[in-house]
């Protein structure tokens, strides 16, 4: 690990004030100190903003809001939480281990880095990690790599179960920096790879993620992730789906699809949604919209199987809910 200094903020100002490039923020630890051991993020500075009041579940007229250093744990727990918006207490519960999630926090999970191997090993080129160094993975081992919104500079999936179940709801993340506050959709905030993957979202140097906002959305209450992976647990998906269903006499009145482990970011899907509203509830009409999910996809020589197995995931989610109340 590279020698850094290390500071503890008392107050979001005095975090402010100590962000900017060459300083990482330190939250739960679970992703950034990892990558500091490996050198693949090496900062200069880093300040524990583990003092800062970002913490609290609530709800209002504008939804449920959480505040970033709420802990995994804590959060999938919360009332508010498992009885409002089932999917996202679903898809932290899959996430990582119940050790990690007792010391990650909410803003930490919306901003881990990729799980790729090569960029995880300094020993090998990555553009995300190295700017113009190449892309292993688009001829070498990408079973795990994404099929959606891929580029030849990088095909690495977004690796966030929460993400994909906020950007379902259409959730919004509140930063904050020196210049003011901002309020982004989730779905705007995470960047394509494009011809710049080392620009992974829109977090300018030295802002904060303070909160997540959910609208209200009072058929959430009928939601679930579902999430396919090689184990039971501790393991990233390799195809999610965030569902929140409106049904009624067996019609789907409205419906949110989202999908994880086949994209570079968060995939939202609106046509799958499109195909599905007004339609009955039955496995053809889901299997038609589930269709449409791998339209645009680009599979690579090891992750073909993805584009059937997503779609068998949305169909299967969409399927247990009709049965839930
Ligand atoms: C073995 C293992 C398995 C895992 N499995 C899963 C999984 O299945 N699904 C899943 O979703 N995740 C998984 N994770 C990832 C885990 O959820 C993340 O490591 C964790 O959520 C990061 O939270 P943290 O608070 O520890 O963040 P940190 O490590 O403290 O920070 C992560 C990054 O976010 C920045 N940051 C943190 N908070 C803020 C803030 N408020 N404002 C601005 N910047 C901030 C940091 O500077 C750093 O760059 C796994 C991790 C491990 C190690
Ligand atoms: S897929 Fe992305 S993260 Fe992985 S090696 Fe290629 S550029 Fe790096």
């Amino acid at each position: 690990m590279k020698p850094f200094d290390y500071t503890t903020a008392q107050d979001v100002s005095q975090a402010l004030a100590g962000g900017g490039a060459g300083t990482a923020y330190l939250a739960g630890g679970t992703t950034l100190v990892d990558l500091m051991k490996l050198e693949v993020m090496t900062p200069r500075q880093v300040v524990d903003i583990n003092r800062l009041p970002l913490r609290g579940v609530s709800a209002d007229r504008d939804g449920l809001h959480v505040g970033a250093l709420e802990r995994m744990s804590d959060v999938a727990g919360h009332r508010l939480v498992t009885a409002g918006y089932p999917v996202i207490a679903q898809a932290l519960l899959r996430s990582a281990s119940p050790q990690l999630r007792n010391m990650a926090s909410i803003g930490g999970n919306l901003l881990q880095r990729v799980r790729c191997g090569y960029f995880r090993d300094t020993s090998t080129g990555c553009n995300k990690r190295q700017p113009g160094s190449g892309c292993p993975a688009v001829d070498g081992e990408n079973r795990g790599h994404a099929i959606l919104g891929t580029s030849d500079s990088c095909v690495a999936t977004h690796p966030s179960d929460l993400a994909v179940a906020l950007v379902a709801l259409d959730a919004r993340v509140r930063l904050v920096g020196r210049g003011g506050t901002r309020d982004v959709r989730l779905a705007d905030f995470y960047l394509l790879p494009g011809d710049t993957p080392e620009r992974e979202h829109d977090l300018r140097p030295g802002e904060l993620v303070t909160r997540v906002t959910v609208p209200p959305l009072p058929w959430a209450t009928r939601s679930a992730y579902l999430k396919i992976r090689d184990r039971q647990s501790y393991e990233f998906a390799l195809a999610s789906a965030a569902v929140a269903l409106d049904l009624r006499a067996g019609v789907v009145r409205d419906v949110r699809v989202a999908v994880g482990g086949v994209g570079t970011r968060p995939w939202r899907l609106p046509a799958v949604e499109d195909a599905l509203r007004g339609k009955a509830a039955r496995p053809e009409v889901f299997e038609a919209a589930a269709a449409l999910a791998v339209e645009s996809a680009r599979p690579l020589a090891h992750n073909r199987f993805k584009t059937t197995l997503v779609r068998r995931t949305i169909v299967r989610a969409l399927t247990n809910l009709v049965g839930s109340k």
